[in-house]
């Protein structure tokens, strides 16, 4: 239980990898703010069997005004944010030319913005209590590039960044920045990018193994049991000194 005590933050964490994290911090003894869409109840439920305090709120991580609100909720209920999960993030698939720009601005606010907007606000209480950990859930779209993705991968690579200036301006304190830069992991954001497949060609496991066969050397997807198991490393003192990395986690992936 390294964790007792502290409270976590994680966007996006109603369904998919953030969930998973969610698991993992609680697990290990964290209180949690859950975050996100999806059904609030059945995560807060899942994630409350571990036994610590828990707890979702609404905001659109798209509108820095909503950011705020959570920012003071978890000041006024839980004392503040010990450990910042920035995860929330979604995807759209299109070449440069027809990227609608209307999707460029929602992935560029949900997917870097908010990540901003949730660290600048969180680095106060953190730098007060003297100890902190922000973990940006990036992607190998924020180590190198895939077509049809521009808005995602300029938003990733813009996350990299992000956490590295962080973790400098914080390099001599109890708060570390990293960044963990999954390859593949099967969750709602990819199973739509199979199922357009699939429609395509009309065969679901065909389309899976297609989608890995294409970029991840192990043929085999990550799961957010294993990204929350990173997660829970660069929390504990191990990795007090790992500070502007960005981790991939990507079936070798980026070894290519
Ligand atoms: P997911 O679609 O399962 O979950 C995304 C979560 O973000 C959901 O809880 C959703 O409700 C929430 N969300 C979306 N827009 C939001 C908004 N405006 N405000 C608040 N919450 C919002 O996706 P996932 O695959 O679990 O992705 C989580 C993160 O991991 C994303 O940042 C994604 O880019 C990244 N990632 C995913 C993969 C993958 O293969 N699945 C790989 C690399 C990186």
């Amino acid at each position: 239980m390294i964790l007792k005590g502290k409270t976590a933050l994680v966007t996006g964490s109603t369904s998919g990898i953030g969930l998973g994290i969610a698991h993992t911090l609680a697990a290990a003894g964290a209180n949690l703010i859950l975050n996100g869409f999806g059904d609030a109840d059945a995560a807060i439920s899942d994630v409350k069997r571990h036994g610590g305090k828990v707890a979702h709120h609404p905001a659109d991580v798209a509108d820095p005004e909503q950011i705020a609100d959570m920012s003071d909720y978890a000041q006024r209920d839980f004392g503040g944010i010990d450990i910042l999960v920035n995860n929330a993030g979604i995807q759209h698939v299109a070449p440069v030319e027809e990227f609608p720009a209307e999707r460029w601005d929602a992935i560029l606010s949900i997917n870097l913005s908010s990540v901003f907007h949730t660290t600048r606000l969180a680095l106060p209480g953190m730098r007060q209590r003297g100890w902190g950990r922000i973990v940006n859930i990036a992607s190998v779209h924020g180590l190198v590039g895939s077509a049809q993705k521009s808005a995602y991968v300029a938003a990733k690579h813009g996350v990299v960044g992000l956490t590295k200036v962080v973790a400098l301006e914080t390099a001599t304190t109890g708060i570390t920045c990293n960044a963990i830069c999954p390859g593949w992991v099967l969750t709602p954001l990819v199973q739509k990018q199979i199922d357009s497949r699939t429609q395509a060609n009309g065969n679901t496991a065909q389309a899976r193994q297609e989608l890995l066969a294409e970029k991840q050397p192990s043929l085999d997807f990550v799961s957010p049991e294993q990204l929350g198991e990173l997660v829970l490393f660069l929390c504990s003192q191990a990795a007090n000194q790992v500070r502007g990395a960005a981790w991939n986690m990507d079936g070798g992936w980026t070894a290519q």
